[in-house]
């Protein structure tokens, strides 16, 4: 065999697993067809963060004044800003390639696809290896309406010659809520349209609302429960019809409808190994396909579609291939963050998913922050804590407000480790600020949910 490992894909699951295992001495090769870190460095997480820090910039200058400041605020250069995240783009991308090199593994700068299930064709070169890993990660998917081909998606947001001044943004899931905040922050007029009553379907109810109101505040025109007929162009305008014939027309539409797993043409047929209808392909807690010898890492498996999820499952699949500690990853109680304006993060369950297995005390608080009483902004933060009853385990922590990211993330250990309310109640703040909360909390808001015994 040519190589002890070969990664399809170099993204986030399959550089870190890719270079791990070269770092253990195994010969391990890499393919990535497009740009080396993936949809995260180059399409996804960073360059969508830092379009959501520009348009911050724009807020922080308007509230400057009411702590005193005066701040002419001149007019927003879109090109610059994607000049900008391009250049650090294409130093990380550098970065990830290095990484690879540097811990010896084999790079190759092509597709790869199964000739059979220990070969492949790599850029028109057969290459066989004793292992392979499939992180082949998705792609966003427009949804199955005329005309949708006029419409752009999230790999097409990152590269737009200029700011729309109108654009409709179609979906509620996290990357239509963060696409949003970012076209109205830079100063488009945004609609966000989609079919659920609220945005976020699958977050704690308290959040969504929340979210409700902030994008709200923010400016971003909600449309609920609109179904997407068509799409139609008027010259440079797009003109989309919804199910009860209304339209809606912009000079952009941006549909954030669903992604879905790279697959097709890999030829996972000739290698034997077991999809989805959707796609996906299907593995067993340790990341194995159907082929024990062939693996899948990641967003091509359509379990927890994050990177941090990625990277760890790549790395416990090389700790267990080559480094002589067989581990797996959990997918309970995995952190993550919205970066809407302002940001929500979770961890644990939601109020809904808690309530359906048991009772559960509830607290929410909703305040406005300190800084938004000097700026005058209308924006405000939730925090809420869902609690087991009779454990007093913290089975939920959720955040929608500034920071609530890097607030969550402290928190989640806590949560990882089983922390009850009162291991909560015992610590001390750090004053002033919004975290403190979290272990202030005395007042109970609610019990949710049912009583085994009762039911
Ligand atoms: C707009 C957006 C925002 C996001 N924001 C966040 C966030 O804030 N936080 C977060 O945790 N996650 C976020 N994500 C999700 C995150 O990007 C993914 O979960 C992560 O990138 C998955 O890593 P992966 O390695 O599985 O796949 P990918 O990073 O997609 O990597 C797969 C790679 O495989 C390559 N490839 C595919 N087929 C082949 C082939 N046959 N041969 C060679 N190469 C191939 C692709 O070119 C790609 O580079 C976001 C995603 C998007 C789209």
């Amino acid at each position: 065999m040519d190589f002890d490992l070969f990664v399809i894909g170099g993204g986030s699951a399959g550089v870190r697993c890719a270079r791990i295992a070269a770092g253990y001495g195994a010969r391990v090769g890499v393919a990535e067809e497009r740009f080396w870190g993936g949809t995260c460095v180059n399409i996804g997480c960073v360059p969508k963060k830092l379009l959501v820090q520009a348009g911050e910039y724009g807020a922080w200058a308007d509230d400057a004044a009411g702590f005193g400041w005066t701040v002419t605020k001149g007019p927003h250069s879109w090109p610059a800003l994607i000049a900008a995240k391009d250049r650090e783009i294409t130093r990380l991308e550098g970065i990830y390639r290095r990484l690879l090199a540097n811990a010896g593994a084999t790079i190759f700068d092509a597709r790869a696809t199964f000739i059979d299930p220990h070969t492949l064709d790599v850029g028109g070169k057969h290459v066989t290896a004793t292992n392979i890993v499939i992180a082949t990660g998705g792609h966003p998917e427009r949804p199955p309406i005329p005309g949708a081909e006029l419409g752009i998606i999230s790999d097409d947001a990152f590269f737009l010659k200029e700011m729309p001044r109108k654009v409709i943004v179609c979906g509620s899931g996290y990357i239509a809520v963060e696409f949003a905040g970012i076209f109205q922050a830079l100063g488009a007029e945004t609609h966000l349209v989609y079919r659920q009553p609220l945005p976020l379907r699958g977050f704690d109810g308290d959040m969504r609302e929340a979210l409700a109101e902030a994008l709200a505040a923010q400016g971003v025109i909600l449309h609920a429960g609109c179904h997407l007929q068509k799409l139609e162009a008027d010259g440079e305008q797009r003109i989309l019809t919804f199910g009860d014939g209304q339209t809606l027309s912009a000079d952009l539409v941006f549909f954030a409808t669903g992604r879905k797993p790279n697959t097709a043409g890999l030829g996972l047929d000739k290698a034997g190994v077991t999809t989805l209808p959707s796609g996906a392909v299907v593995v067993s807690p340790k990341m194995q396909t159907s082929q024990p010898h062939i693996y899948a890492l990641g967003d091509v498996t359509d379990q927890v579609n994050l990177t941090p999820v990625a990277t760890a499952e790549g790395h416990a699949l090389a700790d267990t291939l080559f480094g002589g500690n067989p581990r797996e990853i959990s997918l309970r109680n995995v952190p993550s963050a919205v970066f809407s304006t302002p940001p929500i993060s979770t961890v644990g369950l939601t109020e809904e998913e808690a309530a359906a297995l048991g009772p559960v005390d509830v607290y929410v608080t909703k305040f406005t922050p300190m800084r938004h009483n000097l700026s005058g902004r209308n924006r405000k933060t939730t925090m809420k804590l869902v609690v087991d009853q009779a454990t007093q385990r913290i089975l939920g922590v959720h955040m929608l407000g500034e920071d609530a990211p890097e607030i969550v993330q402290g928190l989640a250990i806590a949560v990882v480790m089983g922390a009850t309310k009162q291991d909560f109640d015992r610590t001390i703040g750090i004053h002033p600020t919004a975290a403190e909360e979290f272990v202030t909390l005395r007042t109970r808001t609610r019990v949710s949910g049912v009583a085994k015994a009762a039911e």
